[in-house]
């Protein structure tokens, strides 16, 4: 739907995934929002990411789909494995999603996400350009950390976890930790024929790893590991000599991608989650994302619920005449499903990073002994719940 009224000004704060495609679908219902980001140029990220089938069928009713699915790698099959490398459960995402949903999940480079996104946007990001601060009035402000204030009729915070636009509207909000970080990188290796579109966990003692092709030769690997870490920072020699000597014994092809990779190769990031929050608006300021809903990675849904989020704000805002109707609408849909899977995101992350040698023999031997059929079922309870309103450029792809 293409609205008739005055356009509305639209800030919205933070250029990441959520943003841009909160920008793009709005874009499409003809409003020309302004996307201001804290970074001073989009830099390329030593990470993949795993969009599930509930991304990729808002990027479908945007037009994107296609793109991503070409620039990643459609993965055929999931595994869950044991250290040892016995498979506890596997997803079948070419039979059992595919055949439902019609796409499975694609594995891809997050620069490569970022730059189909930004290349859909018509408007020039404005980039360095980081709030300090949002005064959530009838009218709200937004504060840079140049001086600049603007005053548009709708604030979108979509700046992440650590957001800065969710203090007008809950302050002192206390990030959750697992005490253990992230680990992630991109290696570049000849990878055997089997592991060309599979993508594998591994849950071991305290540390969780796997991965997935993004291409021919390159894989996108990942681990967990107890520790702290303030800021998103490249992993220092001692980490990633420990981490070698960690995953040593796990599957292949994981020790032969640690051993590939250099301590610059490796981007290590605090596992964090946003606590349940009574609001996510206040006025005309409303969260997204991250922002409202940050979680632990474990369910693999992060990315897509924020994309959700973006399909559904612009759709919202789009189809009524008050802003506030529109955000009050929005969160009415966004905020029970959002939560429901951080919850379970928070329960699998509490799983998943585990230290105790017994817990996790139990925990195993559960996954071993639950029917694929039942943890299918919670994947796919993630999945179709998702809202996919009509689209001004609607072009259902085949996921062939
Ligand atoms: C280790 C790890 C693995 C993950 N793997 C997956 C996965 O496989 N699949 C999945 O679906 N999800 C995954 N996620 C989650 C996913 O990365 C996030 O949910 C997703 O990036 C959220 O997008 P966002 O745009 O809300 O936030 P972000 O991606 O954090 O983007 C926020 C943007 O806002 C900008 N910003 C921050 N502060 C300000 C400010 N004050 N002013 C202006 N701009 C600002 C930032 O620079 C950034 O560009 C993973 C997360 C982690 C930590």
């Amino acid at each position: 739907m293409s609205h008739t009224r005055e356009p509305l000004d639209i800030a919205v704060v933070g250029g990441g995934i959520c943003g841009l495609t909160t920008a793009i679908a709005l874009e499409q219902r003809g409003f020309e929002p302004t996307v201001y980001e804290a970074a001073s140029d989009y830099r390329p990220v030593g990470a993949g990411i795993l969009l599930q089938a509930n991304a990729l069928l808002v990027f479908d009713r945007l037009g994107v789909a296609d793109r991503v699915r070409a620039a990643g790698r459609p993965l055929e099959d999931v595994q869950l494995r044991s250290p040892g490398g016995r498979v506890l459960s596997r997803f079948d995402l070419n039979g059992v999603e595919r055949s439902e949903f019609g796409y499975g999940a694609v594995a891809i480079y997050r620069a490569d996400l970022q730059r189909i996104l930004l290349d859909e946007l018509d408007t020039t990001v404005e980039t360095g350009m980081a709030c300090e601060a949002v005064d959530a009035a009838e009218t709200p402000t937004v504060r840079f950390d140049d001086g600049t204030r603007v005053r548009p009729d709708v604030v979108v915070g979509a700046d992440g976890i650590r957001s800065t636009v969710r203090d007008a509207i809950a302050p002192d909000v206390e990030l959750r930790t697992l005490d253990s970080v992230a680990y992630r990188a991109i290696a570049e290796i000849d990878l055997p024929a089997g592991h060309r579109a599979l993508g594998f966990e591994v849950w071991g003692d305290g540390t969780y790893a796997g991965g997935a092709p993004i291409g021919d030769d390159r894989f996108y690997w990942f681990a967990t590991a107890a520790g702290r870490q303030a800021e998103t920072a490249t992993a220092t020699p001692e980490r990633l000599s420990a981490l070698r000597d960690r995953l040593a014994d796990y599957p292949e092809p994981i020790p032969t991608v640690v051993d590939s990779l250099e301590p610059a190769d490796v981007v290590v990031t605090a596992l964090e989650d946003v606590p349940p929050l009574e609001r996510w608006s206040q006025g005309s300021v409303v969260l997204a994302g991250d922002a409202a809903h940050g979680m632990y990675p474990f369910a693999g849904q992060g990315a897509a619920q924020a994309i959700e989020d973006a399909l559904a704000l612009a759709h919202s805002i789009a189809g009524r005449e008050e802003p506030s109707a529109a955000i009050d609408a929005y969160v009415a849909e966004r905020k029970p499903r959002a939560e429901r899977i951080r919850s379970e995101s928070h329960r699998l992350g509490t799983l998943g990073t585990m230290r105790s040698t017994v817990g996790c023999r139990v925990r195993n031997l559960a996954f071993n002994y639950c029917p694929d059929a039942v943890l299918r079922r919670a994947r796919r309870n993630r999945i179709a719940g998702t809202s996919l309103p009509e689209s001004p450029v609607a072009r259902r792809g085949t996921g062939d």
